[in-house]
């Protein structure tokens, strides 16, 4: 048999930090013990009826059976630009301004094929998703770590990126509501964040996925109302977490034509679009009834209420976030983040994800995601009480 060795770019990246915590959970499992999994980032909750309907409808029309146009419906683009000017007061140009996405981590990843050569950087949150790193990595870039402190609001230290690599940076990527710290960012900091852009002429790359997943009356901001934030970036955004519809791959990026028109230069050579029966559905997500929305609010609060709660009673360090359906808790007692997500994981059948694994300022946190229901967060927290973290 041939021997396939991986390229460089797949046997380079970093170990998979979640190998061992996998292992766990299928031992775990094995023995019969009863799993609380409260360790991937996917809404429980169903796409709301009315979108399903739609989707129904439009997979049916054989209209929609063909190739799609690489940069999306022109009608689809329009109610993208609607929802950014009814939510964010931000107007965009539908032809040049936006494009559609197979999912936004797709686009995401594809960025620096358009922008980084060999040997440039990008400047990446850590702890964060990691799709900007490996994105970087696969464009032959070395991704530059900005580390999120607990005293800076998990905002990046823009006045701390040494000077040779904001010179080198060709793209540098926030994530606000954040996955993982759940910390949210203001226009203030957009705005410092568009003036550092423009001096050192990177593209910023905003992710907001969150943007609706919010609490107490907080909405979060759009980077692209930063007075000239159109000038040096854009925004990648996704039904998947607004509408509980990860499975349809349904995103889009805003913002730079300029970016934009580089992107869709990737695609145009690697995809051919996204399916217009989902377009059609997106498009019922964004201009159909939002009380979906205010729901899915209400359920992730009274999530969170349940948790933090419990989480404090058992002496566990936590802020309460904003927005975002995560948790990221302070390990208690000085143990390594890995260590107490795998005795949560033995002792208490809890999985968590250990904060290292976004990175490695991300250590002495662990991450827990809000996408069980609440009687099982209850019972979660009541066997972390029990078992005496
Ligand atoms: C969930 C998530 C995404 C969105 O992914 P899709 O590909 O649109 O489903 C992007 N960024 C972050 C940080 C996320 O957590």
């Amino acid at each position: 048999m041939p021997d396939f060795p991986l390229a460089d770019r797949l046997s380079g990246l970093p170990p998979y930090l979640f190998a061992e915590i996998d292992r766990l959970r299928r031992e775990a499992r094995a023995r019969g013990m009863d799993i609380i999994d409260l360790g991937v980032g996917d809404p429980d909750q169903p796409t709301p009826p009315h979108i399903v309907r739609k989707m129904q409808e439009a997979a049916a029309d054989p209209e929609n059976h063909r190739y799609p146009s690489y940069e999306g419906m022109p009608r689809f683009r329009e109610a993208v630009a609607g929802w950014y000017r009814r939510r964010f007061g931000v107007t965009l140009d539908p032809a040049t301004e936006v494009v559609s996405l197979i999912g936004s981590k797709e686009g995401i990843a594809h960025l620096p094929l358009a922008f980084v050569n060999p040997g440039d950087a990008t400047l990446v949150p850590d702890p964060a998703y990691p799709v900007y790193s490996i994105g970087t990595l696969f464009a032959g870039g070395e991704p530059i770590p900005m580390p999120l402190r607990a005293e800076n609001g998990f905002l990046p230290d823009l006045d701390a990126i040494p000077s040779a690599a904001l010179s080198r940076a060709k793209i540098l990527y926030v994530n606000y509501p954040n996955n993982p710290t759940a910390a949210t960012a203001d226009t203030g900091f957009y705005a410092r964040l568009v003036d550092l852009a423009s001096r050192h002429g990177f593209i910023v790359a905003a992710d907001s996925p969150y943007s609706e997943m919010s609490y107490d009356g907080y909405r979060a901001p759009s980077f692209l109302e930063a007075p000239g934030a159109k000038e040096v970036g854009v925004e990648f955004h996704s039904l998947s977490k607004t509408y509980n519809m990860t499975g349809w791959r349904c995103g889009f990026a805003v913002g730079s034509r300029k970016v934009i028109a580089g992107l869709g230069k990737i695609k145009t050579n690697v995809d051919s679009g996204l399916f217009q029966a989902v377009q059609v559905a997106g498009i019922e997500a964004l201009e159909g009834d939002q009380s979906c929305v205010e729901a899915m609010r209400k359920t992730y609060a009274e999530r969170r209420d349940v948790f933090l709660a419990g989480l404090r009673a058992a002496g566990i360090e936590v802020e309460t976030p904003k927005a975002t359906f995560y948790v990221w808790a302070r390990v208690p007692g000085g143990a390594t983040s890995a260590a107490f997500a795998a005795g949560l994981l033995s002792k208490a059948g809890i999985v968590a994800t250990p904060g290292n694994g976004f990175g490695p300022a991300g250590e002495g946190y662990v991450r827990f995601s809000l996408t069980v229901d609440k009687s099982r967060l209850a019972e979660a927290v009541a066997r972390i009480r029990r078992t005496g973290f």
